[in-house]
């Protein structure tokens, strides 16, 4: 097994950014290729629903690569990889070119899915690009009422943003809670809660009948399910996060196994072709916790998944599996929720107020008699997620997660108010 000469990544994001850069970082000298469709330097896409929405952060602050690819030495070919070729070790682009690879590294991510309107064409915005965000921030420099669809973080994130520009709005969620498919319904209630605070009419249980075009509006009928009634709204600025699906159809007729993303072992390397390795959003590894198959769309994920990619290139002879200490954060109304561990909707959970000198409110999720901590959740208190993300890979109880976040919220133990549960 020898290193590569040349390596192609696909997917121009975080995962291909942070892959390209450890590899540099790991002594690799050869020829480096990145096939991206997007325009520029790369850049992250957290803060495209946050603060570059918002308008606080210009596109250089949302950069990923100080200095650019050029910095890295690497050629960026800007299109689409179309198709692949894994016995001859080829990919076609979008533009016509062919190009031969020692190592491919697959980092193509997710594809927003799309509100149909009632003609069946695809309307309202979504926030997957820099360009997408550019739209939708000037849509909302129209003012307006906008309605996002959608019950997890795309659609919470840029209703807190509409909100904090002074614009009214509703959310229409499928799920009982806001975030609640991701936290479970203790904390998505509480989500739900903020949400209503500052002025959000949050609809959940709720469904659209309909979406009817009314110029650049749009008009949606939506029914309760709980009560069964029906009413409409109008949207000036409509906004989906209804979810995506992983960039695969170009591998369609390659050797590469996709279910549902890329298939991997715990290595990061594709099955079905020698040579391929993916990661981040697109991949679905093998997860040495869960045992099982596992696509993880957070951003932790994809950075922490680049470095396993570069060193397997780098040292063949000494390969590392991925083990995933999960974490990923969402802001809203100028606070940071905090997520460390897996939180799932049956877990037992803990939703506890320290009072001190700020009251610090947490979850903390737990299962079975061992009262095993599955995951933590801060709000507004990123130095607690500090604590709480050093603690976690000890295996710790939830008595001993909470004992500590108490500790450090309020400089003694013993005064947790358990708020709810
Ligand atoms: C608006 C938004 C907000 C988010 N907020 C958070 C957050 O707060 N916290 C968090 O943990 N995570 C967040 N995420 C998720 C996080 O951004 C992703 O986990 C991360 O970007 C994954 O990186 P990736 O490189 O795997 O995929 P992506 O970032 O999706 O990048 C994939 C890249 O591949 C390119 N590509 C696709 N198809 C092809 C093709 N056929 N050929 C060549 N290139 C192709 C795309 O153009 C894109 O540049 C957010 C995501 C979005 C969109």
């Amino acid at each position: 097994m020898s290193i590569p000469e040349h390596i192609v990544i696909v997917g121009g994001s975080v995962a291909g950014a942070r892959t390209a850069q450890a590899l540099r970082q790991q002594g690799f000298d050869g020829t480096l290729s990145v096939i991206e469709p997007e325009t520029g330097e790369a850049y992250d896409r957290p803060p495209l629903s946050k603060q570059y929405l918002s308008g606080q952060w210009d596109r250089e602050q949302i950069s990923l690569i100080p200095g650019g690819w050029a910095s890295i030495n690497a050629k960026v070919h800007q299109g689409w990889a179309t198709a692949l070729d894994t016995k001859t070790k080829r990919l076609e682009l979008s533009t016509g070119e062919t190009l031969e690879y020692d190592t491919l590294v697959i980092a193509t991510g997710l594809a927003p899915r799309r509100l149909l309107a009632d003609d069946g064409k695809p309307i309202g915005h979504v926030i997957a690009t820099a360009s997408d965000a550019d739209g939708l921030r000037e849509a909302l420099s129209f003012g307006g009422h906008v309605v996002a669809v959608g019950g997890s973080y795309i659609a919470a994130e840029a209703a807190s943003v509409a909100i904090e520009r002074g614009l009214t709005i509703s959310i229409i969620n499928r799920q009982p809670q806001l975030l609640g498919r991701s936290l479970g319904p203790v904390v998505g209630a509480h989500v739900t809660k903020t949400h209503r605070e500052h002025g959000a009419d949050v609809r959940n249980n709720t469904r659209i009948t309909s979406i009817a075009r009314d110029g650049e509006a749009a008009i949606l009928t939506v029914i309760e399910e709980d009560t069964g009634l029906e009413d409409t709204i109008r949207a000036d600025v409509l906004v989906s996060g209804i979810g995506s699906t992983p960039n695969t159809g170009w591998l369609a007729s390659s050797s590469v196994r996709v279910d549902d993303g890329v298939v991997t072992d715990a290595r990061c390397r594709a099955f079905g072709a020698k040579d391929v390795y993916a990661l981040g959003d697109v991949a679905r590894f093998y997860d040495v916790h869960s045992t099982t198959g596992r696509r993880v769309g957070h951003w932790t994920n994809a950075a922490d998944q680049a470095t396993i990619v570069a060193h397997n290139i780098m040292n063949p002879e000494s390969p590392e599996g991925y083990r995933e200490y999960p974490y990923f954060w969402s802001d809203q109304f100028g606070k940071k929720i905090q997520v460390a561990g897996r939180p799932d909707a049956d877990a037992h959970v803990e939703f506890v107020t320290f009072d001190g000198p700020t009251p610090r409110t947490v979850a903390v999720f737990s299962h079975g008699e061992e009262d095993e901590c599955a995951a933590v959740v801060t709000f507004g208190w990123p130095r607690g997620m500090v604590a709480a993300r050093r603690l976690m890979p000890l295996d710790p109880t939830s008595a001993e997660m909470l004992e500590e976040l108490e500790k450090f919220a309020t400089g003694h133990p013993a005064s947790a108010k358990l708020a709810s549960a």
